[in-house]
């Protein structure tokens, strides 16, 4: 296995000064996946006051959970000290968090088999649930009991099925139905990480996977309405999804497709969506059955209404249902050439109308008019041939 220079590093500091450390969880399971690790997470025997008393930059990440993160050349790595969580009293919130001195605890307490796995350049891979059988096997399983793991922590049901989609892998038996029996216990998860999981599996690459979300029922819980519209169009929409680009935006609105733009949005807000997506997101949602004339007069006015990328996501989305080629392609040569869309580029400004003796409402309306003529003639957005027409007018 190839670890970073760095993280050898850190584990080399901490054995040094006498601890236990590897590297652990994510980064281990796809190193031997070959996959790309998103960051890398270290585990050690040393407390959080011993790991800050090693390195010289750090900062407290969570130190309830013994967590320091320390910086190296830039870079930031969380260290986690060996610990146990004791008696989950929201089906989210660890009790009391207890530090241990043996990676075995700490390997427990972790999620699936293929996510409790340590490793050591000197001392291999520390795999006491099975983990790199089940990496094999291409399954999703809990570490012990997985009806108690999601009684304690029911994010893990979503985790489950994030992971099922990222990696392309089933969720063993077992685990499958202690997730239809606990399903409820998501409604404790907060909306934040609720959408965050969502967001995961929208950029999956087995996007075949996501009907489990529905199947099991677990999107029931999350939302009723998606829920049933997922039973009806859920195969159409997760083909769709395999056609297009990773854009987040236009994958959300595949996947909200069939609620109204308001549904859509009350349901963007429970999920603490930012409003820059909501809009945008909502926005598609309400000229999802646009007929937009192959003109490109009508293609520059829709540009101006809605952006000229947002257009191009909602030929993008059409072009699941019918096709819109020659409407992506008229788009792409009137951005190519330039052409005036909004009032941000046109050749006259309000200043210079006032300038014509043009003020108030009237401004506003001789620049529409002024806009339009340009949308139908965009050789016409010179000033004086601007101003010709605003004094005609
Ligand atoms: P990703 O590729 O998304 O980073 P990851 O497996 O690294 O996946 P993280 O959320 O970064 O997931 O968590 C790191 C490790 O911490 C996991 O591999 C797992 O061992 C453990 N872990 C994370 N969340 C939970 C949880 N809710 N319950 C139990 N263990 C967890
Ligand atoms: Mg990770």
């Amino acid at each position: 296995m190839i670890i970073p220079k760095n993280v050898n590093k850190i584990l080399q500091k901490l054995n040094e000064a006498g601890f236990e450390a590897y590297i652990v969880g994510g980064c281990v399971r796809d190193c031997l996946l070959q996959r790309t690790p998103q960051d890398w997470d270290i585990t050690t025997s040393a407390t959080p006051q011993e790991v800050k008393k090693i390195f010289h930059k750090t900062y407290d990440t969570g130190l309830k959970h013994g967590t320091v993160t320390v910086i190296l050349e830039k870079e930031h790595y969380e260290i986690t000290t060996y610990r146990i969580e004791k008696e989950y009293y929201d089906c989210r919130h660890p009790s009391e968090v207890i530090f241990t001195k043996s990676l075995k605890e700490d390997l427990q307490r972790r999620d699936f088999t293929i996510n409790a796995m340590a490793y050591h350049p000197k001392e291999g891979i520390q795999d006491y649930f099975c983990g790199q059988e089940h990496l094999k096997q291409k399954k999703i399983q809990g570490v012990g009991n997985p009806e108690e793991r999601f009684q304690e922590d029911a994010l893990r049901m979503l985790r489950a099925l994030r992971f099922s989609a990222q990696l392309g892998f089933d969720i063993e038996p077992k685990t499958y139905q202690a997730l239809q029996k606990q399903k409820k216990l998501i409604q404790k998860i907060s909306a934040e990480r609720i959408h965050e999981e969502l967001e995961k599996m929208l950029q999956a690459q087995f996007l075949e996977k996501i009907c489990f979300l529905w199947e099991s029922g677990l999107l029931k819980e999350i939302s009723p309405l998606l829920y049933q519209k997922m039973l009806s169009h859920g195969t159409e929409i997760l083909q769709e999804l395999k056609n297009v680009s990773f854009d987040r935006i236009v994958r959300w609105v595949i996947f909200l497709q069939y609620l109204t733009a308001k549904e859509g949005e009350q349901l963007l807000k429970d999920l603490r969506f930012d409003n820059h997506s909501i809009k945008a997101i909502v926005m598609l949602l309400e000229h999802l059955k646009d007929e937009i004339p192959l003109q490109e007069y009508e293609i520059r006015k829709k540009a101006c209404e809605m952006t000229p990328e947002q257009l191009n996501r909602l030929f993008f989305i059409q072009g699941q249902k019918k096709d819109t080629t020659k409407w992506i392609f008229y788009l792409e040569k009137i951005l190519e050439r330039k052409d005036c869309l909004t009032l941000k580029t046109l050749a006259v400004k309000g200043k210079d109308l006032q300038q014509i003796g043009i003020n108030g409402k009237e401004m506003g309306e001789v620049l529409s008019f002024l806009l339009d003529m340009v949308h139908k003639e965009p050789e016409k957005n010179k000033k004086q041939i601007l101003l010709a027409a605003a004094k005609q007018k």
